[in-house]
């Protein structure tokens, strides 16, 4: 799960990311200091920042960074020089903004990031995390603080650090010098510091870092918090296909944390809630919206968060909603197939599917479920009383594998990749459970 943590300079994000990180038991990262460590890597080097091939070159070819950790403090190295201290110096600090504005920078750095945070429980704080790094991340937090409490901070910390300095130091320098990163930081044309949308505002001018903290972890509390429908719906759902159809999960390792789009075959109106049931956290479905008619039945998709979509076709109601949902860091099942198989084979995806996960550039877990159209198959009123269900996890298919592919291509080829994967499950689970799951 990402959490991000955006907002201008000493507003207390890397206090407040260091202190949770730690209570949550999640890493953290300081994308600050790596623009601080780049900065400095160039000015060191002696490039060119505004010669866009050198600069490129040099951080393709020639940086090297790496965070190292000891007793919970950060370390940073570039190219094994400890950059830990210097990139705090004021040279730098003078010249990051600057840096961190040109987007070929950004470009080289980004990627970095993302794959830093991949598959891991993080908090990742900067200045665009939630807007561009993270769009998809669980939990976004907007930090701001008065100017003249942001400088008096700034001020303490920099005099616990050098105590022999405190005549010199001039509060009005530091806050004319927050004035100026802040202006240089959200004026910028690439990836200018916002609030993300949805983004939970703290003012943090007369809060302690604790107390930002707790608030942070209220809302992540909330938001965690899965309502009774669903529950019930789980717990009954559970019952029932533990006690009468052996179920059982494979892969699990698979699901990733945080935002994903869940493709599952579909075969039997047991889907649903052996997904729900395999996966411990809420999650959203989707389905056609003539299922919302079937008495009973339409009340369990209700309490299961399942959004109608009308038609086969993904519109643009549907790619808004699935948009929104993934935003906030849930996952949401999709039956790719669009409808029920009649004999229980998979059969040929819907484009619908790649749509939503072209535009959204979200990760896929492939499911496939076994045994729920032997137990209760289409065109039956009732199940069977006995039987083996069974969700077996694919491994989670990555957007970036497409980003390059051109948009013709790339719904076909998405499609192809969900089918090939749910094939493989098929035939794994069709052998008998046997050797290594694809
Ligand atoms: O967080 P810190 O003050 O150390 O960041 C230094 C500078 O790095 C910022 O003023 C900003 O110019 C740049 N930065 C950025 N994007 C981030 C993090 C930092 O542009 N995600």
């Amino acid at each position: 799960m990402i959490i991000t943590i955006d907002g201008p300079a000493g507003t207390g994000k890397s206090t407040v990311a260091k202190l949770l990180a730690q209570k949550l038991h999640f890493s953290y990262f300081d994308t600050g200091a790596m623009y601080r460590s780049c900065t400095y890597a160039l000015i060191e080097n002696q490039i060119d920042i505004d010669d866009k091939d050198k600069v490129l070159d040099f951080l393709t070819n020639h940086f090297q960074y790496e965070i190292k950790e000891k007793n919970l403090e950060k370390y940073y190295f570039v190219n094994s020089e400890d950059v830990t201290d210097i990139i705090r110096s004021s040279y730098v600090t003078d010249l990051v903004s600057i840096v961190s504005a040109k987007e070929y920078v950004r470009k080289t750095l980004v990627p970095i990031q993302r794959k830093f945070a991949e598959d891991r429980d993080i908090i990742c704080e900067g200045r665009d995390m939630g807007t561009v790094v993270f769009p998809n991340a669980a939990i976004k937090i907007y930090l701001t603080a008065k100017i003249s409490v942001r400088a008096e901070r700034r001020f303490k910390d920099f005099i616990a650090k050098n105590p022999q300095d405190i005549a010199t130091l001039d509060k009005n320098i530091i806050l004319k010098d927050i004035q100026k990163r802040d202006e240089l930081d959200s004026t910028r044309k690439v990836s200018p510091l916002r609030k993300a949308k949805g983004a939970y505002h703290i003012d943090t001018s007369n809060l302690t870092i604790d107390g930002v903290v707790k608030k942070i972890i209220k809302r992540i509390k909330k938001l965690k918090k899965i309502k009774f429908a669903y529950r019930l719906v789980r717990a009954v759902s559970s019952f029932v296909l533990k006690t009468f159809y052996r179920f059982k999960v494979y892969g699990k390792e698979n699901i990733i944390k945080g935002a994903a789009i869940v493709t599952s075959n579909h075969v039997s109106f047991f889907d649903p809630s052996a997904i729900t049931v395999a996966i411990d956290e809420e999650l959203h479905f989707l389905a056609r919206d003539s299922l919302f008619k079937i008495p009973i039945f339409k009340y369990i998709i209700k309490a299961l968060n399942t959004h109608p979509i009308s038609g086969k076709e993904a519109n643009i109601q549907t790619i808004k909603e699935v948009k929104s949902i993934l935003k906030t860091g849930k996952k949401i099942v999709i039956f790719p197939e669009g409808t029920r198989s009649t004999d229980g084979t998979i059969n040929k995806l819907l484009p619908g599917v790649g749509f939503l996960i072209s535009l959204s550039k979200c990760t896929t877990i492939p499911v496939y479920i076994y045994g729920a159209h032997e137990v209760w198959p289409r065109g039956k009123k009732f199940p069977k009383l006995f039987g083996k269900i069974a969700c077996i996890f694919g491994k989670p298919i990555r957007y970036e594998q497409f980003e390059n592919i051109n948009r013709n291509e790339r719904i076909p080829q998405i499609i192809n990749k969900i089918e090939n994967e749910l094939k493989n499950l098929e035939k794994w689970a069709n052998n008998g459970f046997k050797g290594a799951q694809p």
